[in-house]
């Protein structure tokens, strides 16, 4: 029989339909993964186990009734722990919210859920997605599953261990600056930022409304265009405002020629100080998979985009301040005991309900928005936006896809970097495509020659043109399987994989 962590989303749902295995003894071998590997990788915040058994029963009970499984059909999906599914906590890995039941499921989680997956757990995360290495969660760090002395990333770096860990094998997660690409290059996982607008944010914990976006980890292409047909298959979601119908079929120009194609090379980002030349050498060797393949290479600029840091760490925290407002422990999260009068309560509820990064963002945006600070920072900080918003059109008219970095180097140790504007510098590469959202992909080119860790490149395509960037990281990953660019392409860590989750 096969592990778990062998098989692809797609092989398990056609698995289940057949009738090779059960749904249950999928959820089972996912569980089973869980208890072996945990102890070492720690992604998970909540196993829900009775859920995931119940969902997975009621697969079983379908097929047997000769209904139509949906194209999810048993796949065990683990969920951000920013995201409400009912029966579970929906934390935000804060001490605001730990005692917080979801009240109701968000409309990606649902979609998950309708198109058969099995819910089994909610992933490790920063605090409310300040982060980018999982080391403000309250609760406990999570390890990379590659080397457990070092962080998986973040903010979603629960839900990239638990994937690169084969505990299941699609989680969701969330990306305002990065957060989903970064952890899939640190952990050796695809992880997609779909356009601003594509996925529904109805039922995730807001950080920057005009940044957020929700996208699927998976160890493989196809299955990250498998999650994005259930979460996009039902058109537009009237409960998000900015949710657009993108109801496309994902899957239907995967494997498309790229040959004559355009790969935008920007050479101030192939050649930005910190970028360890081992992400660097492997970023030359996806420039010759996808030549080999008959693209073209073509210098492009984006003259405004060393200013995105500085643009992302104005508008992102003023945005998280109005958002975080609402956990006052009188309305939502954690209430102080034993105060006198309700300013008192705020004051003390929001001092110990939130962790130091948490509060850090949260005083940079009142500082910003305070009257006379905000004319220098936050206006300018919309100018740039739209500037670098104009650069990627200027871009997009010369080039079809654009591939550069997602992190300037592979996962670091534990506590390595402690000085918050060095870890906020380092998400230079992400932050752009968040600016101006359109979306984006990190694609794992393997190992790195230096570190032996997972190395990756990140390819840009223009908003809306979610299945061109799925086409070319597909183009990318059939090189790398083919022995080409510099990775071994192994889809699971060495020192996890078929320990625990036999099926
Ligand atoms: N690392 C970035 C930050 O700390 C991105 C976080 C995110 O995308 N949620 O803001």
């Amino acid at each position: 029989m096969a592990n778990l962590d062998e098989l692809s989303a797609a092989q398990i749902a056609a698995g289940v339909v057949a009738g090779a295995f059960s749904a249950v003894e999928v959820a089972l071998a996912s569980l089973d993964a869980i208890a072996a590997r945990e102890g070492e990788v720690q992604a998970l915040l909540e196993v829900s186990e009775e859920l995931a058994l119940a969902a997975a029963e009621a697969t079983d009970a379908a097929r047997a009734a000769g209904e139509k499984l949906g194209p999810l059909a048993g796949v065990p999906v683990a969920f951000k722990d920013n995201m409400q599914l009912i029966g579970t906590r929906t934390t935000c890995a804060s001490r605001m919210l730990e005692n917080y039941r979801s009240v109701f499921t968000a409309t990606c989680v649902q979609r998950m859920l309708d198109a058969g997956a099995t819910p089994i757990a909610k992933t490790n995360m920063d605090e409310f997605a300040f982060g980018s290495s999982t080391e403000s969660s309250a609760f406990h760090p999570t390890h990379n599953p590659w080397d457990v002395t070092r962080v998986p990333g973040g903010s979603s770096g629960g839900s990239a261990a638990a994937v690169a860990a084969g505990e299941v094998s699609l989680a969701l997660g969330s990306d305002t600056g990065g957060s989903i690409r970064q952890p899939a290059s640190l952990c050796g996982v695809v992880g997609l930022k779909p356009t601003y607008g594509t996925v529904s944010r109805y039922g995730v914990v807001a950080f920057g409304s005009s940044l957020d976006q929700v996208g699927p980890f998976g160890r493989r292409v196809a299955d990250v265009a498998l999650a994005m047909n259930a979460l996009t298959g039902a058109g537009r979601d009237p409960y998000d405002s900015t949710s657009q119908d993108c109801s496309v079929d994902h899957l239907t120009r995967l494997e498309d020629p790229i040959e004559g194609c355009r790969v935008g090379i920007v050479p101030a980002l192939m050649e930005a100080p910190g970028l360890a030349p081992e992400v660097r050498a492997a970023l030359d060797g996806a420039c010759r998979v996808l030549e080999g393949q008959g693209a073209r290479l073509v210098e492009v600029d984006l003259p405004n985009i060393a200013s995105s840091i500085a643009a992302y760490y104005v508008i992102g925290p003023c945005e998280a301040f109005s958002n975080l407002a609402r956990f006052d422990g009188t309305r939502y999260g954690y209430q102080e005991p034993g105060c006198a009068d309700l300013a008192t309560q705020t004051a003390l509820s929001r001092a110990h309900g939130f962790g130091e990064e948490a509060k850090r963002r949260q005083l940079l945006g009142a500082y910003l928005l305070s009257s006379g600070v905000y004319d220098t920072y936050y206006l300018p900080a919309q100018k740039v936006r739209t500037l670098i918003t104009a650069d990627y059109v200027a871009a997009f008219e010369r080039c079809d896809v654009l591939l550069m970095p997602d992190s300037p180097r592979t996962a670091w140790c534990f506590g390595e970097i402690s000085d918050p504007t060095e870890m906020y510098a380092a998400d230079m590469f992400t932050i752009s495509s968040n600016i101006a959202g359109n979306g984006a992909i990190s694609v794992p080119l393997g190992l790195g020659a230096v570190s032996g860790l997972p190395v990756s490149a990140q390819l840009q395509a223009p908003a809306f043109r979610d299945r061109r960037l799925l086409a070319f990281a597909r183009a990318l990953e059939r090189g790398v399987d083919a022995g080409r660019g510099l990775g071994n392409g192994a889809p699971v860590a060495p020192a996890f994989a078929g320990r625990g989750g036999e099926l």
